[in-house]
């Protein structure tokens, strides 16, 4: 199972990706926490996106592309992923499709977790209170222009992939429990959940 997770920010897509993550047995790659991880790190890379995390707008294409072409790479991410925050940009979803097409694989379904900009601000606003999960860029000016970004940058990765047919629209409005039941349904039928994953067996394997 090949899968993105796509929406604004407070979504929900933390949230789901670990129960998806759990249920098919796929590894839950997020850019956001690879990136976070990178500048808790003091790396160099950390410092260059420290300061474009903290302003709410995007690392560069080119930088977090090959950070996700290497994680891709990697054994446990052969036989299926969960990509959360990736691909954000129209050039992004382009960096995805050549390094599925290298390894002669494709995303099976994109999931679009939808939620208005209002009630994406209070439940940030919210979580920031609560210091339940309060991230460095949750200042509401900050959140602001991350749903600014993702209006201009992000929401037309949606579109072209409604435009494959492989876009899943669910309301992310519900809660955690009700959205996740619209996600199960949305997958059912791409693959079993577990390791007895039929599609794999195919010629190659995908192993
Ligand atoms: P997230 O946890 O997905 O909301 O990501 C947090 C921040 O990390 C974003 O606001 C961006 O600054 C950066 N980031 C995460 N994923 C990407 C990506 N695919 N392209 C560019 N920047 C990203």
């Amino acid at each position: 199972m090949r899968l993105v997770l796509l929406g604004p920010p407070g979504a929900g897509k933390g949230t789901q990706a670990a129960r998806i993550s759990a249920t098919w047995q796929i590894p839950h790659i997020s850019t956001g926490d690879m990136l976070r991880a990178a500048v808790a790190s003091g790396s160099e890379l950390g410092k260059k996106v420290n300061e474009i995390i903290s302003k709410g707008h995007l690392v560069p294409d080119d930088v977090i592309g090959e950070v996700v072409e290497r994680r891709l790479s990697e054994e446990d991410a052969r036989r299926g992923f969960l990509l959360d925050g990736f691909p954000r940009t129209l050039p992004q979803v382009g960096i995805l499709d050549r390094g599925l097409a290298k390894q002669g694989t494709s995303l099976d379904r994109v999931i679009f977790l939808q939620l208005d900009d209002e009630t994406a601000v209070t439940r940030i606003l919210g979580r920031k209170e609560d210091g339940n999960g309060e991230r460095a860029d949750d200042a509401e000016e900050t959140v602001r222009e991350r749903l600014r970004v993702y209006h201009t940058q992000t929401a037309p990765v949606a579109n072209e992939y409604g435009s494959r047919g492989l876009l899943a629209k669910i309301d992310g409005s519900r809660t955690i429990d009700a959205v996740f039941e619209q996600i199960k349904a949305a997958l059912e039928g791409i693959a079993s959940t577990g390791s007895d994953d039929p599609s794999e067996s195919g010629p190659g394997g995908g192993r």
